[in-house]
C-alpha cells in the first residue's frame, strides 16, 4: 500500500493517506452525522456536521496510533518500519522485515488492540467523569463524540483480535503457533488457513445479512472479509517467499552455464550466431582458452546506435567492442599473402 497524500513523520515512521481513505473518511462522516441527527435534533445542523466532522479525524488519529504502537515495538526489535498508511479499510504499517522470533511477533501482534482498548477505555472513562450515564446519549456534542470514539476502539481491538492472519489477533496466534512448534513456516501456514476461514466466514455473514434486510451494513462485512482473504492469502504467500529465499545462497539461483563467445569472432557474426539465436544476454569472451571479458546485448546495442556498422567490422577487446579495420586488414593480408606462397 503506497501513500499517495504524505502527512509527515513521526519517529522516523511516515504518515500517509491512500486514496481510498477519502471514500472512507466521507462515508464515516455522514454515517455520524445521521447518528448524531438521530440522538439529537437540538444541537442545529452546522454543530452535526462539525461533530461529525472532527469526530471522524479523532477516529483515524486513533487508528494512527494503533499503527504506531506496532511500528514502535517493531523498532524497539530493531525492525526497521517504513512507513503508515491509512486507506480505506483501517491502517497499515509497512515493517521492513520478518520478525527474527515468535516472541517479538507476539508483542507487535498483541500491542495494537491493547492500544484500542486503552484509547477506548480512556475515552469512556472522561465521558464518565463528566457525568454522563451508559443508558443515556451525552447532551454535549464533545462528549458525544468521545463516546462514540471510546465503543469504537474497543470494537476495533475485539475486531482485530480475530485469530484470522493478517489481522493482529492472527499474528498473535502465529507467535503462539511457532512458539510450540518451533516450526515458523508451520505457524504461518495455519495462522493463514485460520485467516481465510474467517474470510470465507464474514463474505457468507455478509451476504446473509444483505439478503436478510441489512443492505450496505450486511455487503459492508462480505467486502471486508474479501479484503481479509486477499491480504491472508498474500501475506502467507509473502512470508513463504521470505523464507525460502532466507535459505538459498546466490549460487543456488544464478545462471551457471555462462555462454561462451570466441573473442576473435566479429560482430555481425556473434550477433547472428550467439545473441539472436539463444536469447542470452551476456556472454563470457574467450581468447587463447581464457576468460578476457564480458560482452552484454547492451554493448551491441550502443554500437549499432552509433550508427557505425555500416563500413566498419567491429570485434570484441579487451574492455569492449572496438572498431577492427586494422586488425582485418592485417588479417586479409595475412591470408593473400599465404595464397601467393
Ligand atoms: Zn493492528
Amino acid at each position: 500500500m503506497r501513500a499517495q497524500i504524505k502527512l509527515g513523520s513521526i519517529q522516523g515512521v511516515k504518515i500517509g493517506l491512500h486514496y481510498s481513505w477519502l471514500i472512507i473518511a466521507l462515508l464515516i462522516t455522514l454515517s455520524l452525522r445521521a447518528y448524531f441527527r438521530l440522538h439529537d435534533s437540538e444541537w442545529g445542523e452546522s454543530v452535526i456536521w462539525a461533530t461529525a466532522i472532527i469526530t471522524t479525524l479523532l477516529f483515524f488519529t486513533t487508528i494512527v496510533v494503533h499503527e504506531l504502537s506496532h511500528a514502535l515495538v517493531a523498532k524497539a526489535h530493531g525492525l526497521p518500519v517504513r512507513s503508515i498508511t491509512l486507506f480505506a479499510l483501517g491502517g497499515v504499517a509497512e515493517i521492513e522485515k520478518e520478525t527474527p522470533d515468535a516472541r517479538t511477533e507476539f508483542w507487535i501482534g498483541i500491542i495494537g488492540p491493547i492500544t484500542s482498548c486503552l484509547i477506548g477505555f480512556i475515552c469512556l472513562s472522561v465521558v464518565l467523569a463528566f457525568g454522563w450515564t451508559p443508558s443515556a446519549f451525552p447532551q454535549n456534542p464533545l462528549l458525544a463524540g468521545l463516546m462514540w470514539l471510546g465503543y469504537i476502539n474497543i470494537m476495533l481491538a475485539l475486531f482485530n483480535m480475530v485469530p484470522g492472519f493478517p489481522l493482529d489477533g492472527g499474528r498473535v496466534l502465529r507467535a503462539i503457533l511457532w512458539w510450540i512448534t518451533g516450526n515458523a513456516k508451520r505457524a504461518t501456514k495455519i495462522a493463514a488457513s485460520v485467516g481465510q476461514f474467517v474470510a470465507y466466514g464474514l463474505i457468507v455473514l455478509g451476504v446473509f445479512r444483505f439478503f436478510g434486510g441489512a443492505d450496505i451494513g450486511g455487503l459492508w462485512i462480505a467486502f471486508i472479509g474479501w479484503f481479509l482473504l486477499e491480504a491472508s492469502r498474500g501475506s502467507y504467500a509473502q512470508i513463504a517467499i521470505t523464507e525460502a529465499l532466507s535459505a538459498a545462497n546466490v549460487a543456488d539461483v544464478m545462471s551457471r552455464d555462462c555462454p561462451i563467445v570466441d573473442g576473435r569472432s566479429n560482430l555481425q557474426a556473434f550477433v547472428d550466431e550467439h545473441l539472436l539465436r539463444t536469447g542470452e544476454r551476456c556472454f563470457a569472451v574467450i581468447e587463447n582458452a581464457r576468460v578476457e571479458g564480458l560482452i552484454t546485448a547492451r554493448e551491441v546495442r550502443n554500437v549499432a546506435r552509433a550508427g557505425q556498422c555500416a563500413d566498419a567490422e567491429y570485434v570484441w577487446q579487451r574492455g569492449g567492442i572496438a572498431r577492427e579495420r586494422p586488425r582485418l586488414r592485417e588479417r586479409l593480408v595475412a591470408v593473400s599473402d599465404r595464397r601467393d606462397e
